[in-house]
Formats: structure tokens, sequence, C-alpha cells
């Protein structure tokens, strides 16, 4: 699979000078904000900008014809792991962990990025390297320098749990072996204060915390987690980041954690698949986003139970209810995936179809990875949409996913900050 896209991929680019213009001429058109879609349109692109759309023709140097063709905004994925390739189980995690340099973690994290990119998610938000160090920096300046091809990468390093709270997962090894660490450990708040300061010097862009653990479900079917954090570390992260100017996302799968992150600062939470109604009514009033990660928990549930630990499967039955009630309430979603902790293989656009499944309608779908999370993370205007001012991170599929939203699984066509990376 890799080995063939990688054949024809990569840079097909046609290299779009600066200097020249080019039109796109698209059969229909979505517009992610409105959600209105007008067919015949054209888009003027110069560099890696937007000039202007318009409904008659444009002229330019050049001109790209997707006469035939759905175009809409390259798509936004808010959670992914380009240093990770699939952990269901302890042993495929320790695997990458002890066996894998950070070296070859990194060339393999080069064909995640790509491979997001052929997927049409022209950004991502790369939320721990898992052991890695701050090889996300990296693969995030290969890309911004034109040595490899990749997405737009929001990064957030290492980040950051209590101390002895994110062992590597099979807990069996000597004890007297000092083994990797998959994130920056720390406890109290002086060095939760450093971690962030550390981790913001070496480039990240978001500080992600894991802020619970030990997942379990009650009798009344509700679920229950570990804090690992007092509220002052925790409280010192989100302090330490808001006055950097950076912004917090949050592992965490139940109250138990979701309450003090966002009492914290977060600006995201990160699964939330144990939320109860208290949470989903302080996600709204705060204006917290949920990236819901679903078809991870699918993937990993059947794996993760027959190792003895059956979490995914009880989340897996009452996540349909639990993102109904938060639809409802109107907790905002962006879309993000955990892919990584998935195959990079697997679909990466598989979440728009529970989405609309469960209610949303697919431009509603499409929002959650456009126009919202473009919002979360302070990039309105400039992604996410197609725009006078927005960079040209464009895609185009045959078939029209307002009418099945699954056609996204397969995208024929790329553009990003004016290049085209697939045909
Ligand atoms: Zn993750």
């Amino acid at each position: 699979m890799h080995k063939f896209l990688l054949a024809f991929t990569i840079f097909i680019s046609a290299s779009l000078s600066a200097q020249k213009t080019y039109v796109i001429n698209c059969g229909k058109l979505l517009d992610s904000k409105t959600g209105v879609v007008k067919e015949n349109q054209h888009i003027l692109i110069k560099g890696n900008q937007v000039i202007s759309i318009s409904s008659s023709p444009i002229q330019a140097d050049s001109v790209i014809n997707l006469s035939d063709y759905f175009v809409m905004p390259g798509l936004i994925d808010c959670h992914t792991h380009v240093l990770l390739q699939a952990d269901i189980t302890s042993e495929d995690y320790d695997v990458q962990i002890l066996k894998e340099s950070i070296p070859y973690r990194t060339i393999r994290a080069t064909r995640s990025a790509e491979q997001s990119l052929l997927n049409g998610f022209t950004t991502i938000r790369d939320l721990g390297t898992e052991g890695a160090g701050f090889a996300d920096v990296d693969i995030k300046k290969a890309i911004n320098k034109g040595v490899i091809g990749g997405p737009r990468m929001f990064v957030s390093t290492l980040a950051i749990n209590t101390t002895g709270h994110y062992p590597i997962k099979t807990s069996d090894y000597a004890w007297e072996l000092h083994l990797p660490k998959g994130l920056q450990e720390i406890t109290g708040a002086d060095e939760a204060r450093r971690a962030v300061r550390q981790q913001i010097e070496q480039g990240a862009d978001w500080i992600k915390i894991y802020a619970d653990r030990g997942y379990y479900k009650l009798a009344d079917g509700s679920f229950r987690s570990l804090p690992n954090f007092t509220n002052e570390e925790i409280n010192a992260i989100g302090d330490e980041t808001i006055r950097s100017r950076k912004k917090l996302a949050a592992h965490a799968m139940t109250r138990d954690g979701i309450l003090g992150a966002i009492h914290a600062g977060a600006t995201s939470i990160e699964h939330g698949s144990g939320m109860d109604e208290e949470c989903m009514k302080l996600m709204v009033e705060k204006g917290v986003y949920w990236c819901p990660t679903l078809f991870v928990n699918e993937y990993v549930a059947e794996g993760r139970a027959k190792m003895g630990s059956p979490i995914n499967l009880y989340f897996k039955q009452s996540i349909q209810s639990t993102f109904k009630k938060a639809i409802a309430m109107g907790v905002k979603l962006a879309y993000g995936t955990d892919i990584g902790g998935y195959d990079w293989s697997l679909p990466q656009a598989k979440d728009f179809t529970y989405f609309v499944e469960w209610g949303l309608t697919p431009i509603q779908a499409i929002q959650t990875a456009t126009t919202t999370a473009a919002e979360l993370l302070g990039m309105q205007g400039k992604i996410g949409e197609i725009k006078e001012g927005a960079f040209a991170d464009i895609i185009a599929i045959k078939k029209d996913p307002t009418k099945d939203i699954s056609v996204l699984q397969n995208i024929d066509w790329v553009m990003k900050d004016g290049k085209i990376y697939k045909h």
C-alpha cells in the first residue's frame, strides 16, 4: 500500500512559482463556512494563496481543470501521531519505544506525514511524539523547508504526565532497568512549569497533557478514572501555557480528568469517551472543543479486550449516546482521529461516517475538519476555507461527499500551499 502510493505521489507537484497565477475550474465548490455548494466556480491562485473566487471565467497563466470534481478546502486532523505506527497492544507500543531508534521512527514518520497529505488532510495537530523526543519539530521543519512533502503541522513535542503514571505498557521489565519514557514526567508545580517552558523552548506549538488514567465503569453505566495531576500541578501547566500564548490539549476520558483540565484552561478535550453531562455543560460554557477520536476506539477495542482490558469495548457500547448528547447540548466538535494510534494505512476520514450516522449532516461533519478545526488552531480564514487570503490548501473528489460522506476516504486530488501533491 505504502510502496504503491509513494511511487506515484512524491512531488508530482507541478512546482508553482510564486509569480505565476493559476486558475482552478471547479465543477462544484464547497463554501465550508456557509455549507453552500456552487457549480462552475473558478479559483484564482498566486503562489500559496487564494486570490479570488468567481463564477465567471478568470484569466491566469495556467489552468487546472477540475470541472468534473467536487472541490473543497483541505481537511484538518486535530489529533495525530506521525511518530507512532499503531499500538493496539502493549507489545506494539514497546517494540516502537524500545527496539526502534528515534532516527528510524522519524524516517517512518516522514511516510506518515506524506500519507496524511495524500489522505487530503493538509493540516494536522500532532499530539505527542511518544518517546521520540522533539522529532515532530524536525518533521515540521523538513516539511516547511520543502525537504519532504507533508501537511501543515502544529506540534506538541513530548506531552506531559506525572511521575510513574505512563509506564512502558507491559510493566514486567526488570525494575533496575531505566527504560525510556513515552513522555515528560513531572512531580510538583515547579516541574510542571519547567516542562512547559522546555517544550515551548524546543518548538512546541501546543502543550499536551494526560489528565487521567485507570478508567473504569460503574454499575450505573457511568465512567470514572484516576486523575493524574494535583490541582496545583495541572493549574501550573495551564497557567504557564496560556501566559506563553500557547494552548493546552488534554487527553481526558472521564470527569476525573476532564473537569480539572477545563478549569486549568484546556482548549480541547481529547477522546473524552466517558464524559458525563456536567463535563458537556462546562465545555459548552467555556467554549472547549471535543476531539472524540471514534474509529481508533473501535479499532483497538477487541484486541485490548483480549489482552484483558475491556474498557474500550465499554466505551464502544456507550459512545453513540454520549456523542448524541454532546451534540444536542452544543459541544463544539473538532475532527481528530488519533491516527498513528492505529495504522497509517487505514482511513483517516473514517470518523466522518460515524458523525453522519449519529446525526450530523455531511456538511456539519465536514465543518468539524475545516472551519471548526481552523478555529481551534487559531487559523480562521487561513485554512479550512477557500476564500481570498487563505492558503491554497485544496482537495478534490470525483464523487460528492454531501451525498455520501465515505467518499472522503479516497481523495483524488490534493494541493497544499499552492503545490499539487496528488492527481
Ligand atoms: Zn493520541
